[in-house]
């Protein structure tokens, strides 16, 4: 393909290695039925499914981006660091990855005991039993919640329970911004800032983390992603512009139960912003 002026991108999705509930083949399957040209698989601070995802990928000619989303602590607050085009086989960032799913195993006992005290018994194995990959996620403990009946979808099970002064919150302590892109530019990626208009933050702190993602070598920014309102889409725009990062955009698919999210449906960028794909080399054929 020589101009990707027409091509379709999705850069940012999830498949059972994570939270998601489609294999990394049924994804890729999927995304080329709705007309992806461009999907990037970005699994929550793992990597494993990016094998499978490119085997289908040549098989039906869509171009797979390796990528990751790694989990940050800055300032207290959580924050996702998407990284694109990583090597994934580069032994710093899956030293720094697994680290991660360690941290995720603690966190998932602390958030079955706080769960316990409230009544709620067995929510380890039961979100275990959701879990196909090697992370445990709060989306598996909201799985788990909603098939016990303890809320009606995820949605809501996200209002009750998991989040901030509810039971079986516990926040997580994971890596610094520094390391997390530095982990991603050591393995030859781009490191973006997902879903920005999500945190519960400030436009000061908003700020002043992307100075310091910027100061620390990171290169994008999601302008587009499934949880941004169009309003949203029109003030990260802005951020892109004044502080010259590359824009993204990405579904943040995690299935198809999650209507919210559809797979390869991101909005167009707005004018003014400079794709993160403008000088990839991109080369998606069949494989016969
Ligand atoms: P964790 O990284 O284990 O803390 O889990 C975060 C994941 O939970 C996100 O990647 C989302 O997939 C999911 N999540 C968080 N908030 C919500 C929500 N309100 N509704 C649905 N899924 C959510
Ligand atoms: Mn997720
Ligand atoms: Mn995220
Ligand atoms: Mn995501």
């Amino acid at each position: 393909m020589s101009t990707s002026d027409a091509l379709h991108f999705d850069l940012h999705s999830h498949s059972t290695l994570s939270d998601g509930t489609l294999s990394p083949e049924t994804l890729v399957r999927d995304a080329c039925a709705q007309g992806v040209d461009v999907l990037a698989l970005t699994d929550h601070d793992v990597t494993e499914g990016l094998a499978e995802a490119a085997v289908t990928a040549a098989e039906v000619g869509l171009c797979l981006v390796p990528g990751v989303e790694i989990s940050v602590t800055w300032s207290g607050v959580t924050f996702h660091i998407v990284g694109l085009n990583i090597d994934p086989e580069h032994t710093g960032l899956q030293a720094g990855l697994a680290k991660l799913r360690a941290i995720r195993t603690g966190r998932g006992e602390e958030i079955a005991q706080g769960l316990e005290k409230h009544g709620i018994e067995g929510a380890l194995v039961g979100a275990q039993a959701f879990a196909a990959g090697p992370i445990l996620s709060r989306t598996h403990f909201a799985r788990f919640l909603v098939e016990a009946g303890y809320a009606k979808d995820m949605r809501k099970v996200f209002k009750k329970f998991l989040v901030h002064n509810r039971p079986g919150y516990v926040p997580g302590e994971w890596t610094t911004l520094e390391e997390a892109v530095g982990w991603i530019r050591d393995a030859g990626g781009q490191a973006v800032i997902a879903h920005p208009a999500r945190y519960r933050i400030s436009a000061t702190r908003l700020r002043q983390f992307i100075e310091t993602f910027k100061g620390c070598g990171g290169v994008g920014i999601e302008v587009v992603s499934g949880s941004h309102s169009a309003s949203d889409v029109a003030s990260m725009a802005q951020y892109a512009k004044r502080y010259e990062l590359l824009a993204s955009c990405g579904s943040d698919y995690h299935g198809p139960e999650q209507s919210w999210q559809k797979l390869g449906r991101p909005m167009p960028l707005p004018k003014g912003c400079v794709p993160i794909w403008k000088e990839w080399a991109m080369d998606c054929k069949k494989s016969t």
